[in-house]
């Protein structure tokens, strides 16, 4: 029988390894974390609408309901063309005739993101998120910047809906409180039409919240540090901010610079229409981790998850 090694537990990882396992293939899935985080629902964590621990569903208990095997322990390396597999306790994992990277993806690192918070991050970020909300509600009165920023090698690594999301939230939350003219609130991004890709109407409609919800608008200059009280821009000004989340673009993994394997020049790995990686056979890459380039559904990671798990099935 074939087996499978899935690196990653989130929705690419789990949803590769369930489907797997509906075709009676032996499946044994590594993740860093022992649990499944569902990210799109973090948005409500800040706004004490929902917590870590609701969102998060243990490994064990999928892997066990699924019936494949777990390993919680990080990947530290991956070597694409021996199928070697390293993780940080030591342990070799080998002898896979397929090997499924789920990893996900890196941030893009800018001057001072220990000053910031995001909502895509790791997801301890969301809650710190919700204690400095509350806290700045205790003070009454405070300032908050939301945004997000860009990848120039691959603009669709850029992720801001959950930035708009979560600053409309925050604003309903104040308001609910009834704090919300004590707030200065304020988004921010350096391209000069962030959410372009929803669309002209989409972006005229956007001005038109902002400006009826009392929220400020920052765009079309690069970010150039993240302070303790704010964020600097290469125009030479400056927001003051008491709480600032910034979703950073997305990278390629760290783990797959030295993997061998074809990245693209974000560091994604590349992919043909089957989620196969040309010249390695037995190897996929599904989700964050794969520069899918194409396909007008490649954001919907758990389709992309299916369509690789049919073709090794
Ligand atoms: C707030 C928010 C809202 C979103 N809304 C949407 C939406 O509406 N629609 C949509 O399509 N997408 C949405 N997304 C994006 C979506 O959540 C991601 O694209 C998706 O989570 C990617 O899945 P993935 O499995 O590829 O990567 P991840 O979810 O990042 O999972 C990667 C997994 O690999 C593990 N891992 C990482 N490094 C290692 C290592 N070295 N060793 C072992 N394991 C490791 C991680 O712990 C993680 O579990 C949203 C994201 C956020 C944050």
């Amino acid at each position: 029988m074939s087996r499978v090694l899935v690196l990653g537990g989130g929705f690419a990882g789990v949803e590769a390894a369930i489907y797997l396992r509906k075709q009676k293939i032996e499946v044994t899935l590594v993740s860093d974390r022992d649990y499944f985080y569902i990210y799109p629902t973090s948005i409500w964590i800040p706004t004490g609408e929902t917590t870590k621990e609701d969102i998060s569903v243990p490994l064990d208990k999928l892997a066990m309901k699924h019936g494949f095997q777990l390993i919680v322990d990080p990947v530290t390396k991956l070597d694409a063309k021996s199928k070697r597999v390293t993780l940080e306790n030591g342990r070799v994992l080998e002898g896979y005739a397929y090997i499924v990277v789920a990893l996900g993806q890196d941030k893009i690192q800018h001057k001072g993101m220990e000053h910031t918070l995001s909502i895509c991050g790791k997801p301890e970020e969301a809650t710190a998120l919700y204690e400095k909300l509350d806290a700045l509600i205790l003070k009454d009165h405070g300032k908050i910047a939301m945004g997000f920023g860009g990848n120039p090698k691959d603009s669709s690594a850029v992720r801001g809906g959950p930035a708009f999301e979560l600053l409309f939230n925050v604003h309903n939350y104040l308001k609910k409180k009834g704090v919300r003219d004590n707030f200065e609130l304020t988004f921010f991004a350096p391209m000069p039409k962030p959410g372009q890709k929803m669309g002209e109407k989409a972006l005229v409609m956007m001005d038109s919240m902002f400006e009826k919800l009392n929220i400020h608008k920052k765009v079309g200059s690069k970010i150039t540090a993240f302070v303790k009280d704010g964020i600097e821009f290469e125009d030479k000004s400056k927001i003051a901010s008491d709480l600032t989340m910034f979703i950073s673009a997305g990278t390629g993994h760290g783990i797959l610079r030295e993997s061998g394997l074809p990245l693209s020049d974000a560091g994604f790995i590349v992919t043909n229409e089957y989620n196969e990686i040309e010249g390695f056979e037995g190897i996929y890459a599904v989700g964050d981790s794969a520069s899918l380039l194409g396909p007008e559904w490649r954001a919907k990671q758990g389709h992309v998850a299916e369509v690789m798990a049919k073709n090794v099935a």
